[in-house]
């Protein structure tokens, strides 16, 4: 399985310990399996304070914003104090149930991340604006990373 650097990696799902596939702990008591999800206000933040306390490092990273497994993660809830953006809820909240659908879709296209990387210099700047949605990028972190990278090597060229 590769690794590449920043703490991103491509992990099959049969990477992860059995006992954490299917945990009754995330089973609501009317049988709805319950999951934490990442929210409008992660874009554009995207602080990745998150990802370190993750048990089972179910995160995943696109250019601007991360999201969680839903499947993978076992609602333990450790993750929802530490994101500094309040942008991880439980997804028994009211109104989340497109935020779900995002999470469920991308974690399925993104590399998943274990370790916090640099967080965008202009974060602080974005923190509570309304109406992120409409800067969300379907990008992988992957895929921005070289452009990113070629965008600075233009820059210092300048
Ligand atoms: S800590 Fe919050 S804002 Fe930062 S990446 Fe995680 S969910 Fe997004
Ligand atoms: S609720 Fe627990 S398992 Fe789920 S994403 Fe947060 S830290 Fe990870």
């Amino acid at each position: 399985m590769g690794r590449s650097s920043g703490g991103f990696r491509r992990r099959a799902r049969a990477d992860r310990p059995k006992s954490q596939i299917g945990s009754v702990c995330n089973v609501s008591s009317e049988g709805h399996v319950v999951t934490y999800v990442v929210t409008e206000n992660c874009i554009k933040c995207k602080y990745m304070d998150c990802v370190e306390v993750c048990p089972v490092d179910c995160f995943y990273a696109g250019e601007n914003m991360l999201v969680i497994h839903p499947e993978e993660c076992i609602d333990c809830g450790v993750c929802e104090p530490e994101c500094p953006a309040e942008a991880i809820k439980p997804d028994t909240e009211p109104g989340l149930e497109k935020w779900a659908t995002l999470n469920r879709e991308y974690a399925a296209k993104w590399p998943n991340i274990t370790t916090r990387d640099t967080p965008p210099a202009d974060a602080k700047e974005w923190d509570g604006v309304p109406g992120k949605l409409s800067h969300f990028s379907p990008v992988s972190h992957d895929e921005a990373a070289p452009a990113k990278m070629a965008e600075c090597a233009s820059e210092v060229v300048k």
